[in-house]
């Protein structure tokens, strides 16, 4: 057995690849292994466990493989850098799965690159782990998302607050071409180079620009479909990513960079964890808003091929633009007549409704997820468990009576609401315990989360929300 990778970023885009190799790890110790997803790569998961463990730290290199830090630019809340780049990691090359679709492997945490600024390069298990359960939760989840391969323990020690242990990520993404990739490329004013990754972002994501009248147009128009619906899905999960720069966002509309993220507990759109965003520029009901900035970043980078005038190009940029909001309130409206157990109510009815709804959420600070579970109870007969949960009853009541009057289908509100989501203190409690070497808090919480949908006996703490002075004082933090 070995891993048949290619070099096709590297061989097309020579430009934004630093050719690389892995720092050695003296003690490697596997922590976790995606197996299922192992599987679907057509790769063996006993020999990744043994002789291939070096493959997924990335100092044993398959035949063939070129690994690369790849280089990017990107806004960092609100500020232009034009050279960030993998600093602390490496694309090892690109895989077909069993389904037929090439998906990079990644690896964060594999030591200092050309990119690494003043960072060592390296990554800590604990913040390894967490981006492993909350990138599965997500996919099983439904919202499309990077994938965590394995963590391997490296052995090094990592010096940040304190001495932590240090360890490798291995992530499977349908590519890692970002918005910042492009701000890269334009910054360079080597328009054949940007011309270059279009084409090559074209054919690995949205094949079907290649024909259209204006591709490159085309290209900006699915990306914007794409992210639209990724940023509602968001939504209506309750995640907060916490890092939405541009060199954080995705051309293939899959989410990436599992830093500073956590999902909400009590609804509030103001809702902020990451310890660095002091000014709530990501908090939770900011993220439409956010994704449409990083997407007219996007437009500028794009406008030398968009058209030779720059004030048409600047036209087909905004009309484009223009279409972002529809995307995602049909996203959104889609996806909350779902919850609502109403898939067949016009979008305007259900909007209404459900705007209403989470007004009442946030003024009673309802926990977000477990709402909705509660509520198909009620489409049920069983309204109490719900009820119990809000101040102003009266006005619960009279919204309860109108939505049960539209008929609600509770089993499908069941298949789509999630009864258990990587909860803060839940992730916490299983890093804590990591980090002393116990596995068993990860493992469980992965077996909750990785089938959200499915209510199972004896998991009744992984569905309630934390106590509310853990949540209140709960933060995350980036770049650990
Ligand atoms: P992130 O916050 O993970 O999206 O990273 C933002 C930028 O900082 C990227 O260019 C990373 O490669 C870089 N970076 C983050 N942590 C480190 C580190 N420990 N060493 C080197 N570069 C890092
Ligand atoms: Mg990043």
């Amino acid at each position: 057995m070995s891993i048949a990778l290619q070099d096709r970023f590297v061989r097309d885009l020579p430009e934004l690849a630093v050719r690389w190799q892995a720092e050695p790890a003296p003690e490697p110790r596997l922590l976790a292994l995606n197996t299922v997803l192992a599987e679907d790569l057509g790769l063996d998961a006993d020999w990744l466990r043994g002789p291939g463990l070096g493959v997924l730290l990335g100092t044993a290199v398959p035949d063939g493989a070129a690994p690369a830090a790849q280089a990017y630019a990107g806004h960092q809340f609100g500020g232009f850098v034009p050279r960030l780049g993998d600093g602390r990691a490496l694309l090892l090359g690109e895989l077909t799965d069993t389904a037929g679709r090439v998906r990079d492997l990644h690896l964060k945490g594999s030591g200092r690159t050309p990119f690494a600024r003043g960072g060592d390069g390296l990554a800590a298990v604990g913040p390894m782990l967490r981006e492993y359960v909350i990138s599965e939760a997500m996919h099983a989840l439904g919202v499309p998302t990077t994938r965590a391969l394995a963590v391997v323990a490296t052995g090094r020690p990592v010096y940040r607050e304190t001495e932590l242990p240090g360890a490798v990520l291995a992530r499977v993404a349908a590519s890692h071409l970002r918005v910042g990739t492009f701000q890269y490329a334009a910054s360079t004013g080597d328009r054949a180079l940007l011309t270059r990754l279009a084409d090559h972002a074209i054919a690995r994501h949205h094949p079907g620009a290649t024909d259209a009248e204006h591709r490159y147009v085309a290209l900006f128009d699915a990306v914007i479909a794409a992210q639209a619906q990724l940023v509602a899905r968001w939504m209506l999960v309750g995640f907060v990513h916490g890092v939405m720069n541009t060199d954080n966002m995705t051309i293939s509309g899959e989410t990436i960079d599992y830093g500073p993220c956590a999902f909400m507990e009590a609804y509030d759109p103001e809702t902020v964890y990451s310890s660095i965003d002091s000014w709530g520029r990501y908090a939770y009901g900011n993220q439409p808003s956010i994704t449409l900035w990083n997407l007219a970043r996007f437009a500028e980078a794009l406008l030398p091929l968009f058209d030779e005038d720059l004030d048409e190009a600047i036209k087909l940029a905004e009309a484009s633009l223009h279409a972002f909001q529809g995307h995602y309130d049909r996203a959104w409206a889609t996806g909350m007549a779902d919850k609502l157990g109403l898939p067949d109510v016009p979008r305007d009815v259900v909007s209404g409704l459900a705007t209403e709804a989470l007004t009442q959420l946030q003024q009673s600070q309802v926990d977000f997820t477990s709402f909705f579970r509660r509520l198909s109870r009620a489409a049920r007969g069983d309204a109490e468990p719900v009820r119990g949960e809000f101040i102003d009853l009266a006005a619960f009541d009279d919204w309860l009576t109108r939505w049960r009057a539209l008929e609600p289908a509770p089993d499908l509100m069941d298949r789509v609401n999630p009864v258990y989501i990587p909860r803060n203190h839940l992730v916490e409690e299983a890093l804590t315990a990591a980090n002393g070497g116990e596995l068993g808090p990860f493992q469980a919480l992965m077996d909750a989360v990785g089938s959200p949908f499915e209510e199972r006996a004896g998991l009744d703490r992984y569905a309630e929300p934390g106590r509310k002075e853990f949540t209140a004082s709960f933060r995350t933090f980036c770049g650990t």
